[in-house]
Parts: structure tokens; C-alpha cells; sequence
């Protein structure tokens, strides 16, 4: 997974442009995607997709002709969708395109300047202060033309056109944590669910910028959207070593927020549970009144909250392997518990079952594990088709996954059936 990253990392993305084709072309080579462009100008509810941006070369040259700032050392040191620019300024005429953080003297900030046109270089602050008056030339080879924006999908179709959505942005230059990170997990997630057979949810598997991206992806599959998906996950901040945090769906006490927070609990691993907010990233969109997704992000550290984020100190140093493999495991874990979490209806409903008579009593289940009659009576007990899986699991504060060994016992021998 750390290669798909390392690979992803230089590429200089933006919310069009070449960088996300190319970084599409590489996922490409991993998982079979979908490509899809959308004209510039194309109108998406409130939006209309902008002009196209790339980008060559961008320099700032001081008087004594050293480069100050070259996009060919770092591509966060030109304001991402700068229009192109060519000319010789007194620094005082420079310094208003300039970007620096004070209080972080080491780093090159992240900027956008996405629906605005001007132009800008981002500085470590440490450099901007060393700046000697006299004429700066300024240098930036980009282009602003009509072109178009490109996202990707992946479907894996299930026994159900009920579909869970994986949906993750590739719209920021090189930042290993915010972004790519999910990009990279998701890659990782869409081959395990492959892979994994017989899926009772189809997963649709979401590759966009962010914000503009997934608004024109959920334009162009508005009714789809309405009609057929459950709910899903943004996946972004993954790789950093910061506990895991679960920002919950805009419900609040969706199904996917109890299974979530089931498996964080019983996993052993520090987590914080988070209710929804805004801002955030693309679940903002799939949320947004009109569609009203369930849509949770389950992250480590969250962003805006690390002091890497949006800064040249978000790359791979910040980013592990340990930490992405860690939350790859996690997210299967929760895919795999949103395939368990079924409503059951016990077929035997009066009176307890004999459990002796059904080797139920003497299963070898029970040796390791002294809560196994109060499972499996209360498994029973609440099989009544009103009660999800991981609702029982809570009420025993056990791990849903291994709720889920005993229903399927249970429904082997024809005891309990899903409703
Ligand atoms: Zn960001």
C-alpha cells in the first residue's frame, strides 16, 4: 500500500488537471476504474466545474538571481490554480502573493486559489523573512482553459443494488495525509471486498476532488444516488500515528455509526467518537439535505486538528506504513461487520429453545468463553426481527463479529433466518 502512496505523492494534483489523470492512470494499473470527464462550464446544482488548470514550471528569481520559491523543488510552492504569470516586481509589489505561517516558520503552506483568479508562491516563513528589497522576477508557466474535470469509480456488484459508498479525493498536490492516504486504503479495500465472495451490499468505490468532484459526481448520479445507496464512508487522514477518530453520519444513530463504534470499542485500540460537523470533506455533499446520505469517516488524526495539516510537513515521513496498514485492517473489520449486521427472526419463538437437543448446550464454542449461554439466549431471545445484530451485540457489550459466528450457527441449523 506505502508504494501506491510513494508513487501518488509527487504528482501535483489539483481539482482538474493532468495530475489527477495521472494519478488515475496509477490507480488504474491496481483496480479496473470508470473514468469519467465533465466539460468545463458543465453546472452542478449550484456549481459550475472552472476552467481546466496545469501547470509546468513556477519560480520566483531575487535580485541577486537565486530562486527563492521553484515549483520543481516542492509543487506547494506555487498557489494551487495560480493563473500564469510573467514579470519583474519590487519585493513590496511581491509581498501580497506571498503565503507564509508565522508560527511555523519550517514548512511550505498548502494554498488554493480554486475560483479566484491571481497567483501566488508559498514560502517557508524563515525564507520570507530573509527577503532583501529590490526586483524579484517572477515566472509561472500554467494554463486556465477550458478542458474539463476527471473522477473515477469502481463498482463491486452484491446479492443487493443496495450500495455502501467508498468514496475518497485526489485533488491536493503532494500531501501524503490529507488526501492520499485514502486513496490509497481505498485502492486496498476495493481489491479485499473483490475479492471477499458472496457481498450482500454492492460497494461503489469513489475517486474525486474534492468538494467540486463529488458534486458533479453526485449531479450526474443524482437518481441512482437516491434510490439505491445505503450509506458509506469518506476515507482521508489514515496514515498518520494518531488514535483513531469516528466522525459520525449526519443521523447521528444510523446503523454504520453503532457498527463503527461496536468495532472501535472491541478492537482495543485508543478512538474517539465524534458527532457530525461541518466543514469536513465530501460528506458534506452525499449529507447535504436533498440527498441525506449516512455517510461517516472513520480517520486517525482528524484533519485541521494535526499541525502537518495542509503543510509540506504532511508527507511520507508523517505517513506509515504501520499506521495505513492499521486502518486498512480496521476498515475491513467494519465492511465485514456492516455484512453481518442483519435483523434476524427466531424460528422457534415460544419458550426458550432445548439447547441440549440442538448441540447447542455442549458446543465447543462454550469452553472458551463463559459468556456463551447469555449469547446465545440472548441472541435468541431478540431474534425477533426488530433487533439488529449489532443492537444485540451492544446489549451484551460483546464484538458484533463474533455475535455474527454464533448467528450463523444458528442459522445453519435452521434456527434463526434474516429477515
Ligand atoms: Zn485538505
Amino acid at each position: 500500500m506505502y508504494s501506491l502512496l510513494k508513487e501518488l505523492f509527487p504528482i501535483c494534483r489539483s481539482i482538474t488537471g493532468d495530475g489527477v489523470r495521472e494519478s488515475l492512470r496509477i490507480i488504474n494499473k491496481r483496480i479496473p476504474l470508470r473514468i469519467t470527464e465533465v466539460p468545463s462550464g458543465t453546472r452542478c446544482f449550484d456549481w459550475i466545474v472552472p476552467d481546466e488548470w496545469d501547470i509546468s514550471s513556477a519560480s520566483i528569481t531575487d535580485p541577486r538571481g537565486r530562486k527563492i520559491a521553484d515549483f520543481a523543488d516542492s509543487n506547494l510552492h506555487v498557489v494551487n490554480y495560480s493563473e500564469p504569470f510573467s514579470g519583474t516586481l519590487e519585493l513590496h509589489e511581491l509581498m501580497p502573493h506571498l503565503h507564509s505561517i508565522p508560527s511555523q516558520p519550517d514548512v511550505i503552506p498548502y494554498r488554493t486559489t480554486y475560483y479566484t483568479r491571481q497567483w501566488g508562491f508559498c514560502l517557508r516563513h524563515r525564507d520570507l523573512l530573509k527577503l532583501k528589497k529590490g526586483r524579484y522576477k517572477v515566472e509561472i508557466r500554467s494554463s486556465l482553459k477550458p478542458g474539463s474535470l476527471t473522477f473515477a469509480d469502481a463498482v463491486i456488484p452484491g446479492r443487493t443494488k443496495k450500495e455502501i459508498i467508498i468514496s475518497s479525493y485526489l485533488c491536493h498536490p503532494s500531501l501524503a495525509n490529507d488526501s492520499i492516504s485514502g486513496v490509497a486504503v481505498a485502492t486496498h479495500l476495493y481489491k479485499h471486498m473483490k475479492a471477499r465472495k458472496d457481498n450482500h451490499y454492492s460497494y461503489r468505490f469513489i475517486f474525486v476532488p474534492e468538494t467540486i468532484g463529488s458534486i458533479a459526481y453526485l449531479k450526474m448520479h443524482k437518481a441512482h444516488f437516491l434510490k439505491n445507496v445505503y450509506g458509506g464512508f469518506v476515507l482521508t487522514c489514515l496514515g498518520d500515528s494518531g488514535p483513531f477518530n469516528y466522525k459520525k453520519t449526519r443521523q447521528g444513530d444510523h446503523a454504520l455509526d453503532r457498527i463503527c463504534e461496536n468495532v472501535l470499542k472491541h478492537s482495543g485500540h485508543p478512538y474517539r467518537i465524534r458527532e457530525f460537523w461541518l466543514p469536513g470533506s465530501d460528506e458534506r455533499q452525499y449529507s447535504s439535505p436533498g440527498f441525506n446520505i449516512p455517510v461517516g469517516s472513520l480517520m486517525r488524526s482528524v484533519y485541521a486538528e494535526f499541525k502537518e495539516y495542509h503543510t509540506s510537513a504532511d508527507n511520507l515521513n508523517f505517513v506509515k506504513e504501520s499506521h495505513l496498514e492499521g486502518t486498512l485492517e480496521m476498515y475491513k473489520s467494519v465492511l465485514e461487520a456492516v455484512e453481518s449486521d442483519f435483523h434476524y427472526v427466531n424460528l422457534n419463538p415460544f419458550c426458550e429453545l432445548h439447547l441440549t437437543k440442538h448441540g447447542l448446550y455442549d458446543n465447543p464454542l462454550k469452553k472458551d468463553d463463559p459468556m456463551y449461554i447469555r449469547k446465545i439466549l440472548t441472541l435468541l431471545n431478540f431474534s425477533d426481527g426488530q433487533h439488529s445484530l449489532c443492537e444485540i451485540a451492544d446489549r451484551l457489550d460483546a464484538p458484533i463479529l463474533e455475535l455474527a459466528e454464533l448467528a450463523r450457527i444458528l442459522e445453519q441449523k435452521k434456527l434463526v433466518r434474516k429477515t
